[in-house]
């Protein structure tokens, strides 16, 4: 297929003017092929159900059959889809009888209007569907099998659905373009992916990068410093920049976070930082509820410029000029302290994530690993658990005590990506034996 007629598909049946980024467009193309498996892992918002929507309008006399793990998604979609004149329908336990004759009808009729038929993985499960799917495929009129938020197969993952283990079996003995999508897939959950979906070995990946080269990284050691509070101090004022931003209205002003593991420690920055004159709020699980929401929204708001939090902060949160977070003793995993860190920077302007290392957190962190206390699972199971969170661990006493290469790497190996092109956006790539000899002068002191 010309890549005109996609870009006029794009105009004609979806309104815009242009693909939102170059990945869409090229996932799109590669999509409208029929040619190939296709994985693709952007994130939130970035537009991923175009991807096969588009080329399922393109291929008119056939169907897109769709697996979504919610009813609610599954309506969103169909109703945008409807919205634009795009016949889209779907077959569950929550349609009449009638509805559901009218869907089948069209769906076994020699040329079907049906573009996109959106299931649940429970009901992909039903003999009502198997026997619709076979008729499908035997007649030629499946133009893609579509599995959105294709992390749910993964046990790695956080969202674990059982029933989207099986879609799998469909894949057998059946010659149809299998498109994968998921927001968030680390490399096991990419491996999970391909294995149970059986995609075929020449798929193609449309992935966006986890590097983020607005966000410089680095660490830095408390006991190695004359005045470890003083020293935040420094670092946080550095980042706000105030001088500039006096004129600004108060919700861009700039803003930081800082991790601590502990409530106690949230309290005890919050102090400190006050008392060298910044202004500083904290927020953890001890706080009542609505102390915990006036917090948050003070910080949000702009009021209150910094805020020490345990890890439960963020979640939700949604400010782009967040100029830096700290995390006040030590990471946990890749995993979340990617996405802790990542919450700086989000209007792409430079911000800094710092580590202030020390050994008693670790430690900390490191005891609460080893006892899984979650109650799910077996015994064997939960040993795997606590091995796979370890292992995580060790990558961040890597990183801190023991760094031999860029910051940014611990991340895009993480992802299972190519190291990233830093160009000094962190210590070490700025200035590797600096980073060398401090974390050596670190190891010796901590020793003794
Ligand atoms: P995702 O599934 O990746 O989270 P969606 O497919 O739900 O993202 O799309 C997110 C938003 O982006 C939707 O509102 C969608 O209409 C919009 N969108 C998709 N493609 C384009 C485009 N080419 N130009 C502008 N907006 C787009
Ligand atoms: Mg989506
Ligand atoms: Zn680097």
């Amino acid at each position: 297929m010309e890549e005109t007629t996609i870009f006029n598909g794009l105009k004609k049946h979806f309104k815009f003017d242009e693909f939102k980024s170059d990945l869409q467009r090229k996932a799109t193309v590669e999509i409208c092929q029929r040619k190939r498996d296709v994985f693709i892992s952007m994130p939130t918002g970035s537009g991923k159900s175009l991807c096969y929507q588009l080329p399922a309008v393109l291929h008119p006399g056939k169907i897109t059959i769709v697996f979504s793990p919610l009813l609610a998604l599954i309506k969103d979609q169909i109703d945008h889809l409807t919205a634009l004149k795009i016949r889209a329908a779907t077959i569950n336990s929550k349609i009449t009888s009638a509805q559901r004759e009218s869907v089948l009808m069209d769906l076994k009729s020699t040329s079907p209007n049906t573009r996109i038929l959106y299931v649940t993985p429970e009901q992909a499960a039903t003999a009502t569907f198997k026997a619709l799917y076979e008729n499908l495929y035997k007649f030629n009129k499946i133009a893609y099998l579509v599995i959105d938020e294709a992390h749910c197969v993964s046990e790695w993952g956080h969202d674990f659905r059982p029933q989207y283990r099986k879609l799998g079996d469909l894949r057998d003995n059946v010659d149809v373009p299998c498109i994968a999508l998921t927001a968030t897939a680390n490399s096991d959950v990419v491996k999970d992916i391909v294995a149970s979906l059986k995609l075929a070995p020449d798929y193609r990946t449309f992935r966006t990068s986890c590097f983020r080269n607005n966000l410089f990284y680095d660490v830095h050691y408390p006991n190695l410093l004359p005045d470890p509070y003083k020293h935040l101090r420094d670092f946080v004022l550095d980042c706000l920049n105030e001088k500039e931003e006096k004129s600004m209205d108060k919700q861009r002003k700039s803003c930081g976070i800082i991790y601590c593991r502990t409530r106690e420690q949230t309290e005890l920055l919050m102090e400190k930082l006050n008392q060298l004159g910044v202004k500083a709020l904290c927020y953890h699980a001890g706080l009542k509820s609505d102390e915990r929401r006036v917090f948050q929204e003070q910080w949000q708001n702009g009021d209150v410029p910094v805020i020490c939090a345990t890890i439960s902060f963020g979640m939700g949160v949604d400010k782009s000029t967040v100029r830096f977070v700290v995390h006040w003793g030590s990471p946990k995993e890749p995993a979340s302290f990617y996405q802790e860190t990542g919450r700086a920077g989000r209007d792409g302007k430079p911000s800094k994530c710092r580590v202030y290392y020390n050994r008693s957190d670790s430690k900390a962190i490191e005891f609460h690993l080893s006892q899984d206390y979650s109650k799910a699972g077996d015994v064997e199971h939960k040993k795997k658990r606590s091995e796979r969170a370890l292992k995580g661990f060790r990558k961040i006493l890597e990183y801190c005590e023991n760094p031999t290469e860029c910051r940014h790497k611990l991340f895009t190996d993480h992802f299972g990506e190519p190291p990233p092109e830093c160009s000094n956006r962190c210590d070490f790539c700025a200035n590797g034996k600096k980073v060398r000899d401090l974390a050596e002068e670190f190891l010796t002191k901590s020793i003794q």
